[in-house]
């Protein structure tokens, strides 16, 4: 069995960094594409992640097409088929398209599980440092024209620095030393940075900062066992709870389990005693009873969540997921944005490795992810903005209720598969 604390190679076709879902989707196509391929991932796997853990009907036509429909299933997820959203005791229902609902912490060992078994190489507990070019190490993108040898290299540069319980060899390293020398180099012919909100494995490389946007709310997530005081959340129903000051979403996942997620404002936090006093406050305001079993679980939070990358592409390098920057809500586009990236992305890798780089590859990656993602973002633009200014959500909700064929239309176009993208 493969040991997913050393590394085998100093050299691969395509380096993939994080082993969120666009990362080991990636790394599945690639590793298929007959790519030699490493996946890295700073956290040791399986791993928590705070999400609402919603498979959008999009989302599954991608799994599907990649002929990973039956593994989703073996996962026993639950299925959803509608949303309620619950605001000042009033509620607005749904009906969705059937989707699914898993753990990330089972959904994303199931896919790296999938990308080992198409011959990729896992690494865990490892934390990845894109090397800057020469002309990278200031702020400004480097010029496409013109550019020396050197800041054309035939291979990128990343920093590795492993656990310091592991070394680079597989052993445990205990003492300083050895965890010195736990840092080692890794080259590849072309990066995919997956690492997720603010792509903190670009941080050597100026150009690439991606700031949150300002009033950007942070995310917080539980996974819990469902108590039989919960009987009232009605399977396959996501109930979103909103309050002025945020909104927490509550699914049914796999092995009678509850995910909680939500997305508050900063100051609430400052304001409440614990993450689960401001919880408690936004079901309290949306008249919805807070799950039993929340008040015993881990919750876990994130960064700001709304960012969006000034350059999403560079010298052999491409960005996917969550590291081209997000965008609320959360009602299961997140990962389908990070599949249809990761299936998209794969030509254009494919084409690098076999007909050598063209730093024209950059443009027409940004306008591919373009065509793939603007009209939805906007949608979801127009929903946080709605969700941040609740006193807007009695008009919209009766808006919804007289008129169902608008919010199907919008609903419908939030799961439709971009016509553009082509499955390898
Ligand atoms: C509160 C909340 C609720 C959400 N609900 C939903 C939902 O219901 N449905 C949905 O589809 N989407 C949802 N999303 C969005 C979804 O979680 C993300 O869009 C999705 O996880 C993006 O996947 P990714 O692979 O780009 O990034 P991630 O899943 O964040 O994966 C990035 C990985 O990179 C690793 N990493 C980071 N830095 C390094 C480094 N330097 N070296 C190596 N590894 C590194 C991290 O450990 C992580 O494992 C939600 C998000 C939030 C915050």
């Amino acid at each position: 069995m493969q040991d997913s604390h050393s590394i085998d190679s100093q050299h691969y076709d395509v380096a993939i960094i994080g082993a969120g879902i666009a990362g080991s989707m990636a790394a599945l196509l690639s590793s298929r594409a007959g790519l030699q391929t490493a996946l890295l991932e700073r956290h040791r796997f399986p791993r928590h992640k705070v999400c609402g853990c919603c498979v959008n009907g999009r989302a599954f036509q991608i799994l599907k097409q990649a002929d990973l429909e039956s593994g989703l299933r073996q996962l026993q997820p639950a299925t959803t088929s509608s949303l309620a959203v619950r605001y000042l005791g009033r509620e607005l229902n749904v009906p969705m398209p059937t989707g699914f609902a898993v753990s990330r912490r089972t959904m994303d060992q199931w896919l790296v599980d999938e990308a080992i078994a198409s011959g990729c190489q896992f690494v865990d507990e490892v934390t990845a440092s894109v090397q800057p070019l020469a002309s990278e190490s200031d702020g400004a993108p480097p010029e496409i024209t013109g550019s020396s040898k050197a800041d054309h290299p035939q291979e990128r540069t990343i920093q590795l620095r492993f656990a310091t319980r592991h070394s680079p060899n597989g052993t445990t390293a205990c003492d300083d030393e050895n965890a010195a020398s736990s840092n080692v180099q890794v080259f590849a012919k072309v990066v995919l940075v997956c690492d997720g909100l603010g792509h903190p494995s670009l941080q050597l490389i100026p150009s690439f900062k991606a700031a949150p946007e300002a009033g950007s709310r942070i995310g917080l997530g539980a996974v819990f066992p469902r108590a039989a005081a919960d009987a009232w959340i009605r399977q396959g129903e996501v109930l979103m709870a909103v309050a002025p000051q945020g909104y927490a979403g509550v699914v049914e996942i796999e092995n009678n389990q509850l995910n909680l997620a939500a997305a508050i404002d900063p100051s609430c936090l400052n304001k409440s005693n614990s993450p689960l006093d401001c919880l408690a406050n936004i079901f309290r305001s949306a008249g919805v009873p807070m799950p039993h079993e929340l008040q015993h679980a881990t919750i876990k939070g994130t960064v700001p969540l709304t960012r969006s990358a000034r350059r999403i592409a560079g010298h052999r390098l491409f960005l996917l997921g969550d590291s081209t920057g997000y965008v609320e809500p959360f009602t299961g586009e997140g990962m389908a944005w990070a599949l249809t990236a990761a299936t998209a992305a794969i030509p254009f890798v494919v084409s690098a490795i076999r007909n050598g780089w063209s730093d024209e590859l950059i443009n027409r990656w940004q306008s591919s992810f373009n065509d793939m993602t603007c009209t939805q973002q906007k949608i979801c633009r127009v929903l946080s903005a709605t969700l941040k200014h609740p006193w807007l959500l009695p008009p919209v909700m009766t808006t919804c209720q007289l008129f169902p064929s608008l919010t199907q239309r919008l609903v419908s176009r939030i799961n439709r598969v971009p016509k553009a993208m082509e499955i390898v």
